[in-house]
């Protein structure tokens, strides 16, 4: 194989134009997903066609070439990621990385309609902290919002994931005029149950059949609410991930704000994201990305892979640029979040 790609170095640690580190890989293993949440999807969405898909030993190649690189943390996200056949056999693999040390976290974001059955093979794979997606505590609500989702199996879920011994934190998408009522009922659940809450804005990712600026709420205005009821102490707490964390006094729990379009998080960027496809996203917010699949499948070793890896984080772009705004009704981007993973 000769082309482009023979000239660039392919075992040093990932490190881009600006300077910062890659060392956080977010792994989205499907687009499929059994839910269709209003902001994510849209009702009738199709899927990609299975052949497309890079296979579990594809994915496991793709993900270990990273923490060859220094990647520390991988995120396995969707779609829903415990909706992908076998995906116990992808989390088991992994799992070797954390056993040498080369890899520090291995972790999911999950909407928990399946937690019950696998929450006890994730931790025994090396998973120690997940991320369960619930926006609401009505049960009716949550339909609405995930228009497939059963809230009572993923109680259940989270249920078995925190007797498997899973440290837990919960998402919750803020959305106005739906949840926004349930934000200090969203704390009290999660403190109460002792696990993390992060509340995030709404992105402006892929066509979903309604209009976002009637969805988005900002979250400095959820801030200032809840500092009728809550004092907020700021905390220097970070998990790698965008978020920025308060302890919540009254609670003594950690809170989370996600806030893509209230504040830009880009300058401390540290991740890459990966789509079931082997297309490689070097910043959520930007068209830009990068075929890993081709090299992948060209040659049995992974000299192509890195080099193709190495030539992407040399074009990760500075940060994104979102905006919701009534004049442009059109997507940040065309993607959904399903398919390169929240
Ligand atoms: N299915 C899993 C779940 O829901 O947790 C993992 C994938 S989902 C795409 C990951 C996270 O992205 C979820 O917490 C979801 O609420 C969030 N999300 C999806 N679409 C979003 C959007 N347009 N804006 C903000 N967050 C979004
Ligand atoms: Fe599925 Fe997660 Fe998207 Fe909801 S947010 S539709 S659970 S991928």
């Amino acid at each position: 194989m000769t082309g482009a790609f023979d000239t660039l170095p392919t075992s040093d640690t990932l490190i881009d134009p600006f300077g910062r580190g890659i060392d956080y890989l977010r792994v989205s293993v499907t687009d499929r997903c059994d839910f269709r949440c209003v902001y994510c999807m849209s009702e009738h969405m199709t899927f990609l066609p299975k052949k497309d898909l890079l296979s579990l030993e594809e994915l496991d190649r793709v993900c270990s070439a990273f923490v060859t690189r220094g990647v520390k943390k991988l995120r396995i996200t969707g779609g829903e990621p415990l909706v992908r056949k076998n995906i116990i056999w992808l989390f088991n693999q992994l799992g070797r990385h954390l056993e040498t040390g080369a890899l520090e976290e291995l972790t999911l974001t999950t909407n928990g309609s399946q937690l019950e059955k696998y929450a006890r093979d994730l931790k025994s794979a090396g998973v120690r902290r997940i991320n369960v997606s619930i926006d609401t505590l009505d049960t009716a609500k949550f339909k609405t919002i995930t228009r497939w989702g059963d809230l009572t199996t993923v109680l259940r879920g989270l249920d078995a994931a925190q007797a498997a011994g899973l440290k837990i934190k919960i998402n919750a998408v803020a959305l106005k005029g739906i949840n926004e009522d349930e934000i200090e009922n969203l704390i009290q659940f999660a403190h109460g149950r002792g696990a993390d809450l992060t509340f995030i804005e709404t992105m402006p990712l892929g066509d979903i059949e309604g209009d976002r600026t009637d969805q988005y709420l900002p979250l400095s205005i959820v801030r200032a609410r809840l500092l009728d009821s809550f004092t907020l102490d700021e905390s220097p707490h970070r998990t790698g991930g965008p978020a920025r964390y308060v302890t919540v006094r009254e609670t003594g729990g950690r809170l989370g704000f996600i806030t893509p379009l209230t504040h830009n998080f880009c300058e401390s960027c540290n991740r890459v994201r990966l789509t079931c496809t082997g297309t490689l996203y070097m910043c959520l917010g930007q068209d830009d990305a990068a075929d890993l699949r081709a090299p992948l499948r060209a040659h049995p070793s992974d000299d192509l892979l890195h080099a193709a890896i190495t030539e992407a984080i040399a074009r990760k772009p500075k940060g994104h640029d979102f905006i919701i705004d009534r004049r442009s009704k059109k997507p940040a981007v065309a993607r959904h979040m399903s398919m390169t993973g929240g």
